[in-house]
């Protein structure tokens, strides 16, 4: 009896305080997951490689950012990217004390500057911390920003490298040259700011004729450059876009497109060897403001990757195709004078005729107005049937 009297005495107690827990909750939670909820960019796979979504060029408040590198890892997974670069300027750290002023002389592009007492390779481990605490299946590329006279030398981005602040010199073609010993790439960021020129100064032709720069940003956060389409074209430069963030991506690409400015990287898989292979190879895209920009090959290819076509029905006096996208990039076609929305996920059904002259009928060759390549134009591409 005493025994049965204890087991119930127990089973009250337990009653009691799990009801009691139950019915008086001190904290609701309401998402089942506290995992980032990330924007996924659907694109397709071109020629065999996948589109990368990468970010090289972004600022923390280590240089004159107002994320810190935690913070931008996050952004970066969140806006549906794989791939980001920290590149905090070299020579300006406003956000921290201690810092070495860069003194340049009146007359002279470069006289004596020092790298601010911050060590970039720290920076780079925080932003590894981060990913590696959220788990992010991303890659962060090592890098950091030389920052000279906008007139005369401007600034470059040194990325892939293994000693970030090894790479550093006072004479900037010293630095590319430190880095590219390092396995690294260099790349010309925002080559018309404050020039309203994208044309080469003396710095510029030295430091290509040298071989030092293997790509050029054709979009600068919200700003594209037209005329340096031709120049990758022509000297076998690998295009950019990049959003060069200070701030919160969101801030500004909420209210330009569905997405961030990014480069597009057509590689096998998300390893810095490849990765980097695919860039020096020029197998990149720049997507900006909905706008694909890059060589005509790879347009091409990407648009008839993106987009279905099929042939649904064949009159006497033309054909009927049905264009399906199926990735997350708004595609802008013309045909003379009309021109079809062909939005993300969805299908369009396009009546084309007959040639008046030839009498044949009218080849699904459309001029894609959300792609840019060499010279300001819009690529003509003829999307290929029944893929
Ligand atoms: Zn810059
Ligand atoms: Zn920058």
């Amino acid at each position: 009896m005493k025994r049965m009297i204890m087991t119930l005495a127990f089973v009250a107690l337990y009653v009691f305080t799990t009801s009691a827990q139950k019915t008086i909750p001190q904290v609701t939670t309401f998402a089942r997951t506290t995992k980032a909820n990330r924007t996924e960019i659907i694109l397709p796979q071109v020629k065999g490689y996948t589109c990368y979504k990468g970010d090289f060029h972004v600022h923390t408040t280590y240089s004159d950012g107002k994320v810190n590198p935690a913070g931008r890892v996050m952004e970066a997974w969140l806006d549906g990217l794989d791939i980001v670069a920290i590149t905090d300027h070299y020579e300006h750290h406003s956000g921290v004390k201690n810092v070495i002023k860069a003194i340049t002389m009146k007359d002279s592009t470069v006289i004596n500057y020092r790298m601010a007492k911050v060590s970039h390779n720290k920076i780079h481990e925080e932003a590894v911390a981060q990913l590696e605490k959220e788990g992010f299946p991303m890659l962060l590329v090592k890098g950091g920003e030389i920052t000279r006279k906008a007139e005369t030398i401007g600034h470059f981005n040194m990325l892939f490298l293994q000693d970030i602040d090894a790479a550093f010199d006072a004479d900037p073609a010293e630095a590319f040259r430190k880095a590219k010993a390092q396995g690294g790439i260099v790349i010309h960021n925002h080559p018309a700011y404050r020039r309203k020129t994208c044309d080469k100064t003396e710095f510029h032709q030295q430091v290509y004729a040298e071989g030092l720069v293997d790509g050029v940003e054709v979009v600068n956060g919200t700003g594209f450059y037209p005329p340096i389409v031709r120049r990758c074209i022509d000297e076998g430069l690998t295009m950019f876009a990049n959003t060069d963030e200070h701030y919160l991506t969101e801030r500004r690409y909420g209210a330009v497109d569905r997405f961030r400015t990014m480069t597009l990287v057509l590689a096998n898989e998300l390893t810095e060897a490849s990765i980097k292979e695919a860039i020096l190879d020029r197998r990149t895209i720049a997507f900006a403001g909905g706008a694909l920009i890059g060589e005509q090959m790879w347009l091409s290819e990407f648009l008839n990757a993106a987009v279905d076509c099929r042939l649904v029905k064949t009159a006497e006096d033309g054909r009927t195709f049905r264009l399906t996208n199926n990735s997350s990039v708004a595609m802008t076609l013309r045909l003379g004078h009309r021109i079809y929305l062909l939005e993300p996920f969805k299908s369009l059904l396009i009546d084309l005729g007959k040639n008046k002259e030839s009498g044949e009928y009218l080849p699904p060759i459309f001029e894609v107005e959300n792609m840019w390549h060499i010279d300001y134009q819009h690529p003509k591409i003829e999307l290929a049937l029944d893929k």
